[in-house]
């Protein structure tokens, strides 16, 4: 296959795990039909929960679970990774916001930069990042959407080619941006879930009516049913991130399912035309958009 008519798709995100959690049966489905898969991530999640002591602790666990998003990434057939090397901010208003080198702490335009960069190494079609809210409010699944979003208005444009060197990848405008997220009924069936098997998670806290994404906005759902299996593989390479033996297995089992053989998104770019038609293939009408 001629290099240009290779289809190409960048996922941007910021901890280790949501390439599997957020989309990764989306990922395994394009990797497996030829599309060249690659993968930002921002931190190296060094905050986030511990499963078991025996597993990590928190001086190791960024380099712990940069081996389970490897892991995972073989997995799930990403051919590239890109680390940008932030600092996981942790949740709002905690200690680790403050660190010098927090993902929250890096100015938007230079954290943008650094993607405009890739998306021009990488010269994908589609770019799949987190919606405005993060999914839930983490502050650096929200800087991520940000930067993502404005490296994708500037990526083709040369004008903000001025600071790369005359070598560096030339400007590439991608044809389509996503947004990963929850229809806003599976954060509260998933809450109400929490809840009832008394997990500790700070979801079980959150106001779920903030989150996600309602359901009548959601214009993309990827049917990944094939790649279930896959899903829950990638899954478990994050074992720091799940309680217990199985991937949500206390999850009551049809939403579970769900979880797995269902990822859903939003179409920033191009704008959804209104109306009630829900698209089911990212790379639909790519090249009829954009430069
Ligand atoms: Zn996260």
């Amino acid at each position: 296959m001629l290099k240009s008519s290779q289809r190409s798709l960048l996922a941007v995100l910021a901890h280790p795990d949501h390439e599997t959690f957020g989309c990764g049966g989306t990922l395994a489905k394009y990797a497996a039909s030829g599309v060249d898969v690659a993968l930002i991530c921002a931190t190296r999640g060094e905050v986030g929960e511990i499963s078991s002591s025996a597993l990590a602790t928190s001086s190791n666990l960024g380099r712990v679970r940069e081996e389970e998003l490897r892991a995972a990434c073989d997995i799930l057939g990403v051919r590239e990774l890109y680390l940008l090397g932030y600092r996981d901010s942790g949740m709002v208003g905690t200690p680790d916001n403050d660190h010098p080198e927090a993902l929250c702490r890096a100015s938007q335009g230079e954290v943008a930069g650094r993607i405009v960069e890739i998306i021009r190494k990488v010269r994908p079609q589609v770019v799949v990042t987190f919606d405005q809210t993060g999914g839930y409010g983490h502050p650096d699944h929200i800087a991520i959407h940000h930067a993502t979003h404005d490296a994708f208005r500037v990526a083709g444009s040369e004008s903000s080619s001025s600071q790369m060197s005359l070598d560096g990848p030339k400007p590439h405008q991608p044809s389509k941006l996503y947004y990963m997220t929850f229809p806003r009924s599976m954060f509260r069936e998933f809450q109400k879930a929490i809840v009832s098997e008394g997990i500790d998670s700070d979801l079980a806290k959150m106001d779920v009516e903030t989150m996600g994404t309602p359901d009548e906005e959601v214009t993309t759902v990827i049917d990944v049913s094939e790649f279930a299996e896959v899903k829950e593989k990638a899954a478990l390479c994050h074992r720091t991130q799940i309680q217990g033996e199985g991937v949500f297995d206390w999850l009551p089992s049809s939403l579970r399912q769900r979880f797995l053989s269902t990822e859903y998104l939003v179409r920033d770019y191009p704008p959804p035309k209104g109306g009630n038609d829900v698209e089911m293939d990212l790379f639909g009408a790519v090249g009829t958009f954009g430069a």
